[in-house]
């Protein structure tokens, strides 16, 4: 579903990722953890397009990021391509990015009506069930200030949601929440990895919740993936030293 072939980031002279692959199956739900700076959240803002690799490939559906093909060759790709590349990728920030001036409600349907061009009314229909997914139902009318952090990621994982990507990004989702929230909503992702087939990223500090949610986890150190395997294979019987050492913190 998603592939990244070799791929470089440098900013300068520093280089963040090292010919990095990675594949994310149709369906599958992956956790990249790693210690800070090791370039999780580069590899998150790269198939946002935020960010366009140094060198190497991203394959979205088999579609190219930063190429599109014309006439038999690969061109550089104009933004109705780019734009649409990326219209299947979901993502939900550490910070939430709601629009403060809108209503909850207006924050889950303006994608949807401006951006998909779907009736008013239809994509009220599909942000009401959303916003009952989260468990904000009560709130639809409330603007994003009357709302509690665990609430608004809530919501911004609604307003992801609500466009039916094929894959969903979680960059840290939890990390600028106070503790007390952090439950609230992993459990709402808990839900939604168990319930659906879409695929998920998960970049996370939350060791049980990786364990708990991922098919698969990365470890990511100094721009590589330096170990991978399933949730026991890596954090019962981690055979890196580097993965090893990474763990122990967390014991
Ligand atoms: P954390 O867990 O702290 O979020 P991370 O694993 O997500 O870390 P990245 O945010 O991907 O790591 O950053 C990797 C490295 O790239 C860091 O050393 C960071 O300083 C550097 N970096 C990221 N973006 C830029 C940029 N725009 N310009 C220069 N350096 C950058």
């Amino acid at each position: 579903l998603v592939s990244y072939r070799k791929i470089t980031k440098s900013f300068g002279d520093r280089t963040v990722l090292k010919e990095l692959d990675l594949d994310v199956y149709p369906g599958e739900k992956i956790a990249l953890i790693g210690p800070s700076g090791s370039g999780k959240t580069t590899i998150a803002r790269l198939l946002m397009t935020l960010e366009k690799p140094t060198s190497g490939t991203i394959e979205v559906e088999g579609e190219m990021l930063w190429l599109m093909p014309r006439k038999g060759k690969l061109v550089p790709a104009n933004e109705k391509h780019l734009h649409r590349v990326r219209s299947k990728i979901g993502m939900v920030f550490q910070h939430f990015n709601l629009f403060p001036h809108m209503t909850i409600q207006r924050n889950v349907t303006e994608a949807l009506v401006h951006v998909l061009k779907i009736p008013k009314s239809e994509a009220d229909e599909r942000a009401m069930r959303m916003l009952e997914r989260v468990g904000l139902q009560e709130h639809t009318n409330h603007y994003p200030s009357q709302l509690s952090g665990g609430q608004k990621q809530r919501v911004a994982i609604a307003r992801a949601l609500v466009m039916q990507p094929s894959v969903m990004l979680f960059d840290e989702v939890t990390s600028a929440l106070d503790p007390e929230l952090v439950g609230e909503v992993l459990d709402v992702i808990k839900g939604i990895a168990s319930q659906g087939e879409m695929a998920m990223i998960l970049i996370t500090h939350e060791m049980d919740f990786a364990r708990d949610v991922a098919d698969r986890i990365l470890f990511t150190d100094g721009g590589v993936i330096v170990e991978e395997g399933t949730p026991e294979q890596v954090f019962q019987n981690p055979q890196s030293p580097r993965l090893q050492t990474f763990l122990s913190r967390f014991l």
